[in-house]
């Protein structure tokens, strides 16, 4: 298959701060607890929209880092939850987990969403804290963080459109002229034939993927793999550009060639003919092709457009372009009738598998600084408000119920020695 592949960042929002707040009454002078919670943070999320055929524009931009939540206020008002961000795909697009290669959604239909990176949940204001021992905590959480991290998506290329033409007419020289993006080849399913194909993007920034439709079929016909994924290349085909050397360089009529192509086109009765075709007149920079397109439209009874180029000096791709993508916008596929489903090898299912977070490693460094790491101690870390003592002794506690303080121990680390968590470093005390 030919893979259409970008590696982007993405992040959750973190969730918003919760509050330290009291109430304030006449006549009560220090009132109940009144911090209100932080709202969460925003997710992102990937949606599939049909509309779009690659992934061209994850080239511009590579990352989505959503809003975080609220903070709580006073008067126990929580913080608004962020508004999920929402990054369209196309159809077919595979995402998964650049560090592991676990796949995380496989987005096939129209409107399917995945949560690709969850928003971190609101930290907990100073009320939610509250117990009949101390009913008026000062301490409230910061907002989680939100998941961060790097992600490859996959598009499994289908053509959009079709190059149809005799042998040495320019298709190749044209598809080579019109695709910027040149997308990697993997192992290709019709071993015999490896069909040029390329994505094409127009000056509007809309964009389509084109291949040379003989290719492809010859490779079918030489028996190999008319499957399913030939198949799907031939339905997601909706326009059909026909290529014609109009400078007659190998001494046949343009006009019988056109005809010929299309009793060709019927012949492989997969409702080619069907698709709207945009005829190509190329090689106008030849001294003959005037005179010859003249003859050409003279001949031609169809009401087919026509756009004369040169894929040599490149003059008129850009109206070719427009016109094709025009065509695209307002064709239909062409459901074949399908064998039954082939498996593609890809399960259509969410993947909702999350890694083991670790709770927490010790090391050291070469100065003999105990480092403490890991997913959740770090997350402990980052919510906890330390410029309030109880957040301070609740976080002292934390760790002491995950067994950080007897790993240390067990680690050799003394009174006073120095304990790195992130960037901050605190003296471990026994
Ligand atoms: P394909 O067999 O249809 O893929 O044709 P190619 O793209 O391989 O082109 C066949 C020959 O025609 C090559 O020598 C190209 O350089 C030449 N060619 C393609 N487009 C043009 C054009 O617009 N003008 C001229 N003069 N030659 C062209
Ligand atoms: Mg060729």
């Amino acid at each position: 298959m030919f893979v259409d592949q970008v590696k982007v960042y993405v992040k959750g929002g973190d969730g918003g701060n919760g509050m330290v707040a009291f109430r304030r009454e006449k006549y009560v002078p220090n009132g109940g607890p009144a911090g209100g919670d932080g709202g969460k943070g925003a997710n992102v999320v990937f949606e599939v929209n049909e509309g779009l055929r690659t992934l061209m524009d994850f080239r511009y931009q590579r990352h989505f880092k959503a809003p975080r939540g609220e903070h709580g206020m006073s008067k126990n008002q929580h913080g608004r939850n962020a508004k999920d961000m929402i990054v369209k795909v196309p159809p077919g697009t595979v995402v998964s987990d650049a560090e592991s290669g676990e796949v995380i959604a496989d987005l096939t239909e129209h409107g399917q969403r995945a949560v690709i990176a969850r928003g971190g949940r609101g930290g907990r204001g100073n009320t939610r804290f509250a117990t009949p021992a101390n009913p008026a905590p000062e301490l409230s959480e910061h907002g989680e963080p939100g998941q961060e991290r790097d992600v490859v998506l996959e598009l499994k290329l289908l053509a959009d459109v079709g190059l149809v033409g005799f042998p040495s007419v320019g298709k190749s020289t044209l598809l080579s002229v019109v695709s910027s993006a040149r997308p990697k080849i993997a192992e290709y399913h019709f071993t015999t034939i490896v069909p040029n194909l390329g994505m094409v993007e127009t000056e509007d920034a809309r964009s389509f993927v084109m291949a040379d439709l003989p290719g492809l079929i010859e490779g079918a016909h030489s028996g190999v793999g008319l499957g399913h994924q030939f198949l799907r290349h031939i339905e997601r085909t909706r326009v059909i550009v026909h290529v014609i050397d109009m400078a007659a360089v190998e001494g046949r009529d343009p006009f019988e060639d056109y005809l010929t192509i299309n009793k060709e086109l019927k012949e492989y009765n997969l409702r080619l003919t069907e698709r709207p075709q945009v005829i190509v007149a190329n090689k106008m920079d030849m001294p003959d092709a005037d005179e010859n397109l003249k003859k050409f439209k003279e001949q031609l009874e169809e009401e087919y457009p026509i756009f004369p180029i040169s894929a040599l000096t490149r003059q008129g791709l850009r109206d070719l372009l427009f016109a094709v993508a025009d065509k695209l916008e307002e064709t239909p596929e062409f459901p074949l009738a399908h064998e039954e489903e082939e498996d593609t090898g890809v399960h259509r299912v969410l993947y909702k598998h999350e890694a083991d977070q670790t709770e927490f490693v010790i090391t050291r460094d070469p100065a003999g600084v105990f480092i403490v790491s890991g997913d959740a101690i770090e997350k402990l870390f980052k919510m906890t408000d330390f410029s309030r003592d109880e957040s301070v002794r609740r976080f002292a506690r934390q760790l002491r119920g995950m067994g950080v303080d007897d790993a240390l121990r067990e680690k050799g680390a003394k009174d006073g020695d120095t304990v790195k968590l992130l960037d901050y470093e605190f003296e471990f005390i026994d």
